[in-house]
């Protein structure tokens, strides 16, 4: 069902943003808007942006907001996204969440309804590391708690299971410094809009899923399943 609003999922890398988002995006019928996923496909196509932002993404660095916030846009102007839709990844800096705003503004969109994805660091390093991504659709998988039937190959399609350039520990603490220092002062700053919704995602994913559906219900202001 199409709703008039954004959905923006922040939480550190690994605590399953991407997984929550893909499923509550589809239930829910908007696009799932992943910066990153954005800009590896940029990376693995060779475009100009990819060619700038892959050597960023390598070191588990923040694009600048300016390239983002372009992306952002354009995407954003694509008829698909006119009644609403969820954003992985974005914001993650201030100036990115102030941006973002305008923009929902001049669409005429309602105040976002943001979940922030909590995890203890112990736990993150766990997802992180064990982490493989299917390299023909897409579908997560976790070495340690979620594997696949067999090894290195994708239940759904076949695809061999690829672990992400970006999931090295090394890259990982990175990743997770980044975090720290400019994407979590954004839970504060859509606290104080009163749209925040903490959810514990150290939980199973299924679980994890049904709090965020219960959230997303309520904010559509209907009953029933999604
Ligand atoms: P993700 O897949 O969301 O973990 O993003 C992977 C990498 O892409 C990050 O480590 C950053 O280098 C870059 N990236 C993704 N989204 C953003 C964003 N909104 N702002 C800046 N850099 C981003």
């Amino acid at each position: 069902m199409a709703i008039n609003r954004a959905f923006i999922f922040l939480g550190p890398p690994g605590a399953g943003k991407g997984t929550q988002a893909k499923r509550i995006a589809k239930l829910s019928g908007v696009p799932h808007l992943s910066t990153g996923d954005m800009m590896r496909d940029a990376v693995s196509r060779g475009t100009d942006l990819g060619k700038v932002v892959g050597p960023i993404m390598q070191r588990g660095e923040l694009v600048s907001d300016e390239l983002v916030m372009k992306m952002i846009e354009e995407r954003l102007a694509q008829p698909d996204c006119a009644a609403g839709c969820l954003f992985d990844g974005f914001p993650r800096t201030l100036p990115q969440a102030e941006g973002l705003d305008r923009i929902l503004d001049s669409k005429g969109f309602g105040k976002p309804v943001v979940v922030d994805l909590s995890v203890g660091e112990e736990k993150l390093l766990r997802r992180l590391t064990g982490r493989r991504t299917c390299s023909v659709g897409g579908e997560i998988y976790n070495v340690y708690d979620a594997p696949p039937k067999v090894d290195g190959i994708c239940d759904n399609d076949g695809g061999k299971l690829v672990q992400r350039a970006d999931d090295t520990a090394e890259v990982v603490r990175q990743r997770l410094a980044a975090y720290d220092r400019a994407t979590k002062p954004l839970t504060e700053y859509y606290r104080r809009q009163g749209v925040l919704h903490v959810v514990d995602a150290s939980a199973s994913m299924d679980e994890v899923s049904r709090a965020l559906g219960e959230i997303v219900k309520r904010a559509e202001g209907r009953n029933g399943h999604l």
